[in-house]
């Protein structure tokens, strides 16, 4: 999971979008029969589907919660509060008043959004996971039933990719499981659940994830030793030349592997906090544009 910066989608939306979205609500509204209320949302159903490029192009053709990019699958537009029901919460109607409000879309692929078979690491069933109807609350006493209840008194356990503080609770071991980044036990208690709801511990993510942070970590290694022996005294122009190309290379492929269009990238920076464990590794991680500066400085001290 990596924040998503949402500010510009209303934009991106058009003026067009926003009538449709509008005129969807309004119609949505005037309903006072549930089962009519249910039937106005279904066909509302364009609104959302229109969105979906917008979406796409937020996150990189990423799902916004576990970060695997749409290659040939569907993304889903999951509703973070759910249109027609709540799971868990029995008389609730669903936040049919937040269908057609862009504010509360999250771009899912199928699995995050819908129920599957969670597996472990050998490709055995584990349990059944995907959001689908749930938005479990810190506080179910808090939970707006109506557009006039005050939904921002709201707290929910799920961790939301759209706010800024919520992606950096979760935290990976090496072998890409997993696991709370936070020593409060209320944090901690909202990262189980999303990883359990999300079914963000999934065997095929955990090696996909291993897999980015295992060639991570090859190049930051490498780009390390590429930077020492530039410093080295006596290196012929030759050597030089070739280190100076690994080192450069190296800072590129890492600062790629950080970027947006990443898969996986919350593994990766959880990842290059690990490797702070040498000067060099600290400055690859932190300041880039400094390693680049110490090799130079080391061709004039020659
Ligand atoms: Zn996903």
């Amino acid at each position: 999971m990596r924040y998503i910066d949402t500010a510009e989608l209303g934009d991106r939306l058009g003026p067009a979008w926003h009538r449709n979205a509008e005129a969807e609500t309004e119609k949505i509204t005037a309903c006072t029969d549930p089962k009519e209320r249910a039937k106005a949302v279904e066909d509302a159903a364009p609104v959302w589907r229109d969105a979906k490029a917008a979406l796409y192009a937020l996150s990189h053709r990423k799902c916004w919660y576990c970060e695997k990019r749409h290659v040939r699958d569907h993304a889903h537009v999951d509703h973070w509060r759910p249109k027609k029901k709540v799971r868990g919460s029995k008389e609730h109607p669903g936040y049919w008043w937040l269908a057609c409000d862009s504010a509360n879309y999250r771009l899912a692929c199928s699995l995050c959004n819908s129920p599957f078979t969670v597996l472990d690491d050998d490709d055995e069933a584990i349990g059944t996971a995907g959001k689908g109807d749930w938005f479990p609350l810190v506080d179910e006493q808090k939970r707006a039933f109506t557009p006039e209840a005050p939904i921002n008194l709201e707290v929910p356990i799920l961790l939301d990719p759209c706010k800024e503080s919520d992606p950096k609770l979760l935290g990976f071991d090496d072998e890409g499981v997993p696991r709370s980044l936070t020593n409060n036990p209320d944090e901690q208690h909202r990262v189980t659940e999303t990883v359990r709801i999300l079914g963000l511990d999934d065997g095929r993510l955990n090696v996909a994830r291993r897999e980015a942070a295992y060639h991570l970590v090859n190049v930051v290694r490498s780009t390390e030793r590429a930077l020492l022996l530039l410093l080295t005294p006596d290196l012929s122009p030759e050597v030089r030349k070739s280190l100076e190309e690994q080192l450069t290379a190296g800072l590129e492929e890492i600062a790629l592997l950080r970027g947006p269009d990443r898969e996986f990238t919350r593994m990766i920076e959880v990842s290059l906090r690990g490797m702070r464990d040498s000067p060099v590794g600290i400055m690859l991680v932190e300041d880039p544009a400094g390693v680049a500066k110490l090799a130079a400085s080391s061709v004039r001290v020659e």
